[in-house]
C-alpha cells in the first residue's frame, strides 16, 4: 500500500533508494484520499504530516526534505529539511540519509543518482519545466562524477493530455520530441517523452516508471479531478552499499 515502485541502485561504496507513491493506504480523506503528500492543495495538515511520515519511513527516514514548486528552473542544494521549503523545482543532496521527494499529480518526477559523485537528485517538470528545462540545470548543477542514473516517473500520457495550439508549439519549439495528438487527434504535450530527450542531451538515458496518472485511479490526477492530492517521487542515498 502506497509504493507504486520503488528499487536501489549501488555504486561506488554508496547506495540510493528510490520510491514513487501511489494514492493508497494514508490518512487522507474525500477527494484527497488517501496517502496525498501535497501541502498546498486543502487537505488537513495533520493528515498530509502523518503521511509524509509513513513515505519517509518507507525508506528509512524520519521527514521529506520539499521544496515549493513554481514550474521554473531554480534547483535547490539541501543539506537536511528546510524549515520553510525554498521556491524550486529540482532538489540536489549529497547528504547521506536525506529524504529529498518532488509532488506531482500529472506532471513528471523523475529521480537522479550519481553514486560516483555522492549526490543525488530529484526534479518536477511539466510542460512549463520542459520549456525552461529544470531537467538540465538540475544535470549542470549536478555536474556528474560517474554514469547517472534516472527514473521517470507516473505522469499524464500524451493520449489524454490535451493543451492548446500554442502551449504544443511552445514546449515543441523547446524540445521537438514533446509534440503530439491526444486519442481525438487534438493537440497534446508528450512530457515524458520530453524529459527523456532533455536527459539524452545529457548522455542520461532514463527509466519509465508506471503509467498514465489520468488513466490510473491509483494515482492523483490533477487534470482528472482538479480538487486532489499530490503522489511523491522519493530518493535517498546512503554511504554504504
Ligand atoms: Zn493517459
Amino acid at each position: 500500500m502506497g509504493v507504486l515502485a520503488r528499487g536501489r541502485v549501488v555504486d561506488a561504496g554508496r547506495s540510493a533508494d528510490w520510491l514513487f507513491t501511489d494514492r493508497l493506504g494514508g490518512q487522507s480523506t474525500g477527494a484527497y484520499a488517501e496517502l496525498n503528500l501535497g501541502g498546498s492543495v486543502g487537505d488537513e495538515p495533520d493528515a498530509v504530516a502523518a503521511n509524509r511520515r509513513e513515505v519517509a519511513g518507507m525508506v528509512g527516514c524520519d521527514g521529506l526534505a520539499l521544496v515549493k514548486q513554481v514550474h521554473g528552473r531554480d534547483v535547490a542544494y539541501l543539506r537536511a529539511i528546510p524549515g520553510e521549503p525554498p521556491p524550486a523545482d529540482a532538489i540536489i543532496t549529497g547528504e547521506s540519509s536525506l529524504a529529498i521527494a518532488v509532488q506531482v499529480a500529472d506532471c513528471v518526477p523523475v529521480l537522479l543518482a550519481d553514486l560516483s559523485g555522492g549526490q543525488v537528485a530529484a526534479v518536477h517538470a511539466g510542460w512549463r519545466g520542459v520549456v525552461a528545462d529544470v531537467v538540465g540545470a538540475t544535470l549542470e548543477r549536478l555536474s556528474p562524477r560517474g554514469e547517472v542514473s534516472a527514473w521517470v516517473g507516473p505522469a499524464i500520457c500524451p493520449g489524454c493530455y490535451e493543451v492548446s495550439p500554442e502551449v504544443r508549439d511552445e514546449v515543441a519549439d523547446a524540445v521537438p520530441e514533446a509534440a503530439a495528438r491526444t486519442r481525438q487527434g487534438t493537440p497534446a504535450v508528450d512530457v515524458r517523452a520530453a524529459v527523456l530527450a532533455q536527459l539524452r542531451q545529457h548522455g542520461v538515458t532514463g527509466e519509465i516508471v508506471g503509467g498514465c496518472t489520468f488513466e490510473d485511479p491509483t494515482l492523483y490526477s490533477y487534470r482528472r479531478d482538479t480538487t486532489t492530492g499530490r503522489q511523491v517521487g522519493v530518493i535517498v542515498m546512503r554511504d554504504s552499499g
